[in-house]
């Protein structure tokens, strides 16, 4: 029950019960911006600031001990920018941007299962029922196979979580604002998923 949590933070830190609602949606902000899911009734609450949600994504990332190149920050910059009107001066930019490095958490991932998932949908994705958009140059339907309950959140990489979808509806399940009602679209209509 959210709103215990609320409460007993609040005793202990003092505030409002729903300051802490309001916090735990500038988390699920900062979930949406790295593509993962947020807590079901907790929508992202957007008025973060660049630094605070860098910090959060780095609580997030050490609390799953989870590695991931960081995204919060410049997202919301950019996100601040778009809101300005467009100026006469475009920014310079970099000629040569900084490289750097970054150690990654990746997940080693079975490639029947994949190809399991790409034959049973058949070159259509299986959430807008539309034909792939494009053929790769090795002629195959291009469609991407996505986790439903994603790895980081402990998802499996097995046919059950796993459906095949156009470069658009993935987009979608990562960033949309509509995301969760499409995965709950998901479940609904594919009967091979289960749920995680
Ligand atoms: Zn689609
Ligand atoms: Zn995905």
């Amino acid at each position: 029950v959210k709103k215990q949590y609320y409460s007993q933070l609040a005793s202990q830190f003092g505030r409002t019960d729903k300051a802490y609602e309001y916090r735990m949606q500038n988390i699920s902000y900062v979930l949406s911006l790295m593509g993962r899911e947020w807590l079901n009734g907790l929508r992202p609450a957007k008025n973060v600031g660049a630094n605070v949600a860098a910090q959060i994504e780095g609580l997030l990332l050490e609390a799953e001990a989870i590695k991931a190149p960081p995204v919060a920050a410049f997202k919301v910059k950019v996100r601040e920018e778009v809101e300005d009107p467009l100026s006469d001066s475009p920014p310079a930019g970099a000629r040569r941007p900084t490289r750097s490095l970054a150690e990654v958490t990746t997940y080693e991932r079975d490639p029947l299962v994949k190809a399991w998932v790409l034959k049973a949908a058949n070159g259509t994705c299986e959430c807008c029922r539309r034909a792939a958009p494009f053929a790769s140059p090795d002629g195959l339907p291009f469609l991407e196979v996505h986790h439903v309950r994603q790895l980081a959140d402990g998802g499996s990489d097995t046919v059950g979580n796993s459906v095949a979808l156009c470069p658009n509806c993935h987009r979608e399940l990562h960033y949309g604002a509509d995301s969760r009602s499409r995965i709950e679209g998901l479940y609904a209509h594919i009967s091979r998923l289960v749920r995680e």
